[in-house]
């Protein structure tokens, strides 16, 4: 495990007049970079050779230098994490950085100082943990169940770690449920499937409210919301398709994202959400969620949000935005993309030698 007083050392040896913000090039690096930029700091992108053209291709967004690796594990070798220490690094754990080098690596062997608590990468990486912290929270979340047999509504069925919904099906009933994990494991290893969660499914419009929760400031930021078009389930109403086929042939990879408002009247609502979940991980993994998270959730028609899962890093929806958006707008004056904010935060706690506060 990597201590935080290991990561505190870095940061003493770091001139934090030359700090560097570095991430992986993928997910939502463009904004991270670009931001970056505006707020002063010079940037990194670890990069694939493949990769490297599609971010050279903007000049605006693409970091002023690459560190290219020919595969992920490499991000791990001791000689790579010191060429980013050298430069003052500052790595931005996006979703992609986090799958591609893995969330256990990062908490056992990876020594660069990176923006936010490491801690909430266990509480979000497990669904039972999460779901732990999101119960804590005291937010309505969709019934769960134990075991197959209990189902009694219609249900989605969850596979631990998998992002992007692969696997992802949904049974009304125990012998439903039989019948589609036979197929899921013809398709799918079944280490992938060993750990399955049974979640009520829960019917409404889906928002993915991006908060940020900054400890100098000390507030929580609504900044943007996005919808997300997942494959092909969001495709299947086009050709009529009946409920069986909904449930036979669903599938939920994210292949976009969608700008949303919500009524000015449900604001409330997302502020006391937004603010139970930051509280309710100050209480079990102090100091808590550090910087820009979003609480997944599903509006009813009673417009009761009923959360489905929290991520607790930038969320790629956050790239609708790189220029602000119908929120961030009444925060800053400038344009401030979840991007911007993060070095924005980096800036505030240098100013306010308070680094050691957000990096960990
Ligand atoms: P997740 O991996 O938990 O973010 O889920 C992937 C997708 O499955 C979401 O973006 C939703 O479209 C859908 N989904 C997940 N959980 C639920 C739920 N409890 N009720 C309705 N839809 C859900």
């Amino acid at each position: 495990m990597i201590e935080k007083s290991e990561i505190d050392e870095a940061l003493r040896r770091y001139d934090s007049r030359k700090i560097t913000v570095a991430t992986l090039c993928s997910h939502s690096a463009l904004q991270i970079f670009f931001g970056a930029k505006q707020e002063g700091f010079r940037t990194i992108g670890i990069c694939k050779p493949e990769t490297k053209k599609a971010y050279d291709s903007f000049p605006l967004g693409k970091p002023e230098e690459y560190l290219i690796v020919k595969s992920y594990d490499e991000i791990l070798s001791d000689a790579f994490q010191e060429e980013l220490l050298k430069r003052n690094a500052v790595i931005i754990p996006h979703g992609s950085f986090v799958e591609y080098v893995g969330a256990k690596n990062l908490e056992k062997k990876f020594f660069v100082p990176m923006f936010g608590n490491r801690k909430v990468l266990d509480w979000e990486g497990d669904r039972d943990k999460e779901m732990f912290w999101l119960k804590k929270a005291g937010i309505p979340l969709p019934k769960t169940f134990e075991s197959p047999e209990d189902i009694d509504r219609l249900c989605v069925i969850k596979f631990h770690g998998a992002k992007g919904g692969k696997g992802f099906f949904l049974a009304e009933s125990g012998e439903e449920f039989e019948e589609k994990m036979e197929e899921a494991r013809k398709k799918f290893p079944e280490a992938e499937l060993s750990k399955h969660f049974i979640q009520e499914y829960i019917l409404g419009v889906r928002y993915y409210p991006h908060y940020f929760y900054s400890p100098i400031l000390n507030r929580i930021e609504l900044f943007s919301i996005d919808r997300r078009d997942e494959s092909n389930i969001d495709g299947l109403h086009r050709i009529g398709a009946t409920k069986d086929e909904i449930q036979s042939f669903g599938s939920y990879v994210v292949t976009g994202n969608l700008p949303v408002v919500v009524r000015e009247s449900l604001l409330p609502k997302l502020f006391d959400i937004g603010g139970r979940v930051v509280k309710a991980s100050l209480d079990l993994f102090a100091p808590g969620m550090i910087g820009p998270f979003c609480v997944e959730s599903v509006c009813r028609d009673d417009l009761e949000f009923i959360t489905f899962e929290v991520s607790a890093r930038i969320v790629a929806g956050t790239n609708l935005y790189p220029l602000g958006s119908q929120y961030s707008c009444y925060l800053f004056e400038e344009p401030m993309s979840t991007g911007r904010r993060i070095s924005r935060e980096i800036n505030l706690a240098i100013k306010d030698k308070r680094l050691a506060d957000v990096i960990f």
